[in-house]
Formats: C-alpha cells, sequence, structure tokens
C-alpha cells in the first residue's frame, strides 16, 4: 500500500514511508504516481478473493500435521532458509 514510482526514473517510493525523499524527489514529485492496484477496491477484492478461496485453503492444511508458518515478508534468503531447515536438507 501506498508505493509511488516515478514516471521519469521508476524509482519507487512509499507515500507513507518516503514523505520526505517524496518531497525532494529530483524529478519533481508531479511525477510520482500511484499504481492502480493500490487503489483501496482493488485491495478489498483481493481480500475478498483471499478470505473466500485463500482462507479455507490454509484453514484445511493448518490443522494437519507437519503444517510450518513462515513469515512471507522476510527477506527472500530468510524464507529460503526456513523452508531448508523444515525440510532437513
Ligand atoms: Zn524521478
Amino acid at each position: 500500500m501506498g508505493r509511488m514510482t516515478c514516471d521519469k526514473c521508476n524509482m519507487t517510493l512509499n507515500e507513507f514511508f518516503n514523505k520526505e525523499e517524496i518531497e525532494l524527489h529530483p524529478c519533481g514529485k508531479d511525477h510520482l504516481k500511484k499504481r492502480e492496484d493500490d487503489n483501496n477496491e482493488i485491495v478489498m477484492s483481493r481480500y475478498d478473493i483471499y478470505m473466500k478461496k485463500t482462507k479455507p485453503v490454509l484453514d484445511f492444511y493448518s490443522n494437519k500435521e507437519g503444517f510450518h508458518e513462515i513469515d512471507g515478508s522476510l527477506k527472500i534468503d530468510e524464507i529460503t532458509l526456513q523452508i531448508s531447515h523444515i525440510l532437513e536438507v
């Protein structure tokens, strides 16, 4: 959420976390555009799809033996490491 991309230099900033960088952006902040999928309506419909289609699958498997939860917001290397540990490879 809040991701903005510059249509001149392609730099990506976040409207919540990079307030200062947005103000000082060399191309001018008018070039920073929000992506369409950051639009609230799209986020809500994704959430709806998650609740209807993804959540039931999660509920099903999370009750099974051998289920492991991994934080998908971590760095890819960290996720890979955790998966490796679980699979004992
Ligand atoms: Zn720029």
